[in-house]
C-alpha cells in the first residue's frame, strides 16, 4: 500500500489507546460487528484452551446476518467483552493485530473517502480523545501522509465539501457563543422550520428530561448517567439553574471544550451528510440535541459527581450514544421541538 494524503483532526497522530487504564473500555456494551471472513478465521484459529473458550462463546447472531455483519461480539455478564480480561484484550495477547476484527483494529478511528479526499477521524466515545480535547486549546485539521485504506465512502461533490468546511469554520468562531454559531448552521440548513421551532414558547428542561427519560435503563454506561441526571430534576426543576451556575463557575472554559467535542463529532459524523437515512433539512435537529444534552448532562452530572474524570466519562457515553447509533436519523423522530435544546 503507498502512503496518501490524509486530513485529520490534529491530535490524531497522537492519539494512543490507554488499554488497561481505561475508565471504560470500548469493549464494553457495544454491539462490535464481525465479517463473515473474520469470524470464520477466529472460531478456526489455532490458540491456547482460554482463548479458544471464550472466543467460542464471544459471538451472537445479529437480527438480520450478511457478510459483513455476520456476528456481533456479546457480552458477558460485566457488560464487556467476553475475549477481554481486566482491560485487556486476550486475542490481542496471544494472536496479534491480526486476528482482530476491523472495527476493534480500528476503534476509535475512522477512515473515510469523502468526495476526493481522504479524512481520518476519531470517535468522541472513547475517553482518550476526550481527555485530549480537554487538554487542548483549539482544534484545527492537517494534512498528514499515512498508509491506510478507506473503511466508509461519502459520494459528495465540491459544493457540499465546501459546506462541511464553513460548517466546522462557523463552530470555531469564537467571536459569538457556541449556542449562536450552532443556529447560524440550522438556518443555513432549514431556516424556516428552524426559527419556527427555536421560537416556540415550550420550556427546554422538561423537554431534555422527556427524552433523557428514553435513555434509561439501557445496558451502558450512558443509560446510568441518563437515570441520576433525570432523578435529580424531575422532582426539583428549580436546582437546574443552581447547577447551571456552578457547572460554569467550575468549568469556566466549558464553551471551548463543547466546541471541540461538537466539531470533533462534526468531523467524524461528516456532518451535515452523517447517516445516508437522515432527511438533509432535517439533520439540524441532531446538533441542537447534541448541544443540548452535552449541556443537561455535564450540569447534572457534575453537580452529583465532582472529579473531571466525570466529566469526561459522562460527555464520552454521550457521544457513543450519537456517533454509534443512528442518532441523526432518530432524532425528529424522537423530538418535536430540537431547537428549544439551545436554550438548555
Ligand atoms: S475507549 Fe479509547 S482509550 Fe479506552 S480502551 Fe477503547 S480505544 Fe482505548
Amino acid at each position: 500500500m503507498k502512503k496518501e494524503e490524509w486530513f485529520t483532526p490534529d491530535y490524531y497522530p497522537e492519539f494512543s489507546c490507554k488499554a488497561d487504564k481505561c475508565r471504560h473500555t470500548c469493549c464494553s456494551t457495544w454491539r462490535i460487528p464481525v465479517s463473515k471472513k473474520e469470524y470464520q478465521k477466529l472460531i478456526t484459529m489455532e490458540c491456547s484452551e482460554d482463548l479458544n473458550r471464550r472466543v467460542q462463546s464471544a459471538f451472537v447472531i445479529p437480527e438480520t446476518v450478511n457478510d459483513d455483519v455476520y456476528r456481533y461480539v456479546s457480552f458477558n455478564w460485566l457488560g464487556q467483552c467476553p475475549i477481554q480480561e481486566k482491560g485487556l484484550c486476550s486475542l490481542h495477547a496471544e494472536k496479534g493485530e491480526g486476528y482482530l476484527p476491523k472495527a476493534c483494529k480500528l476503534y476509535p478511528r475512522s477512515l473515510k473517502k469523502v468526495g476526493v479526499h481522504n479524512v481520518a477521524s476519531c470517535s468522541s466515545s472513547c475517553e482518550r480523545i476526550i481527555e485530549m480535547l480537554y487538554e487542548r486549546k483549539d482544534l484545527h485539521i492537517i494534512s498528514i501522509e499515512m498508509e491506510a485504506e478507506n473503511e466508509l465512502f461519502y459520494e459528495i461533490g465540491e459544493e457540499e465539501g465546501e459546506q462541511i468546511l464553513l460548517f466546522q469554520e462557523l463552530i470555531k468562531d469564537h467571536t459569538t457563543s457556541l449556542c449562536q454559531s450552532i443556529s447560524d448552521i440550522c438556518k443555513i440548513i432549514n431556516e424556516k422550520e428552524f426559527s419556527k421551532d427555536y421560537h416556540e414558547d415550550i420550556d427546554p428542561l422538561p423537554e431534555g428530561l422527556k427524552l433523557l427519560k428514553r435513555f434509561i435503563g439501557q445496558n451502558n454506561l450512558f443509560g446510568q448517567i441518563a437515570m441520576e441526571v433525570y432523578e435529580r430534576y424531575e422532582k426539583e426543576k428549580e436546582l437546574y439553574e443552581k447547577d447551571k451556575e456552578g457547572f460554569e463557575k467550575r468549568y469556566p472554559d466549558w464553551m471551548p471544550f463543547f466546541e471541540r467535542m461538537i466539531n470533533n463529532s462534526m468531523i467524524y459524523e461528516c456532518f451535515p451528510f452523517v447517516d445516508k437515512r437522515a432527511d438533509r433539512t432535517s439533520v439540524y435537529k441532531g446538533l441542537c440535541l447534541t448541544y443540548g444534552l452535552l449541556r443537561l448532562v455535564c450540569i447534572g452530572y457534575c453537580s452529583l459527581h465532582n472529579k473531571k474524570e466525570d466529566l469526561i466519562d459522562a460527555t464520552a457515553a454521550l457521544f457513543h450514544l450519537i456517533e454509534h447509533t443512528a442518532f441523526y436519523y432518530n432524532a425528529p423522530l424522537i423530538c418535536d421541538n430540537a431547537a428549544v435544546f439551545l436554550k438548555l
